[in-house]
């Protein structure tokens, strides 16, 4: 039932929501429907005018005063992202979700002429600064009750596929992350860790990936966000460790 939640029209109301990429996108589509559930959004992204227009976008849909936060997640130090937690712990105060939804796809080549430059840009920005920026906000996060990390996958995460080099990798691990983090945890906070695969969702990412699709044909961010809500509402407590595919293959 989390593909097909149907939210409560304040079901996040209280909740303070981390959103990266939220400049465009599922990202962006993502914070604003946050929003409309009643959160506090904080807008993590690479472009400052994407982040922006997002807020402009919620401020007049009359949702809670959201948190603009650039930060370059190829380039972020760890003392950068130490920093960003220690901003939100003293100007926010309270954190209950985490939406790790930046991601880059890199090439899509044979992994024999992957270019280096490319592979580690892709595993920095999809995988090493996901586990860092983890690592500085779950003190954060564990302080409230039933914490909520989400982590963004892709079909060729679960099973990896030919040409989709460092991407494929990179989600691997993210899926492997969330796992780790959840056995970790399971026994000793109500923080609970969960991967989604939003299957091809109508971006400009998906559009670099499948040049011929006929975009009209896949399912738009908005459709796919009653599983976004629900996991980060009260009603996912208890579902920890899982990868929920949103869409066949
Ligand atoms: P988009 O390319 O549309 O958006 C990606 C977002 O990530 C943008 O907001 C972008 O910011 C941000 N981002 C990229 N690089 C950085 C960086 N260095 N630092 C900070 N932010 C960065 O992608 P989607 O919305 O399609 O994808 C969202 C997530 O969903 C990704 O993790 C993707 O792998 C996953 N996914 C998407 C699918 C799809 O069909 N769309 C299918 C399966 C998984 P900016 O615009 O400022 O660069």
């Amino acid at each position: 039932q989390i593909r097909t939640f149907k939210p409560e029209p304040k079901c996040l109301q209280g909740k303070t929501i981390l959103v990266t990429g939220a400049g465009d996108g599922i990202g962006r589509v993502a914070a604003l429907t946050y929003a409309k559930y009643g959160a506090t959004v904080l807008l993590l992204g690479k472009t400052l005018s994407k982040l922006e227009a997002v807020y402009d976008e919620i401020e007049a849909a009359g949702g809670k005063q959201p948190a603009i936060m650039p930060m370059n997640l190829e380039t972020a130090s760890y003392s950068d992202m130490q920093q960003l937690a220690n901003l939100i712990q003293t100007e926010i105060g309270e954190l209950h979700g985490v939406l790790h939804n930046a991601g880059i796809l890199g090439a899509l080549t044979p992994l024999e002429m992957y270019d280096i430059v490319t592979f580690e840009q892709v595993m920095r920005i999809n995988t090493t600064a996901t586990f860092m920026l983890t690592q500085v906000i779950m003190p954060l996060v564990k302080e409230v009750d039933n914490g909520s990390f989400v982590f963004t996958s892709s079909s060729v995460g679960t099973h990896p596929r030919a040409f989709w080099g460092a991407y494929a990798l990179s989600k691997q691990a993210v899926e492997g992350m969330s796992d780790i983090f959840t056995q970790e945890t399971q026994n000793t906070t109500s923080l609970r860790f969960n991967c989604i695969n939003p299957g091809g969702t109508r971006t400009n990412m998906r559009a670099h990936a499948y040049p011929g699709e006929n975009p009209m044909s896949l399912k738009t961010p908005e459709d796919i966000m009653p599983a976004y809500v629900c996991l980060m509402s009260d009603a996912s407590i208890g579902v920890r460790g899982q990868v929920i595919a949103l869409q066949p293959k």
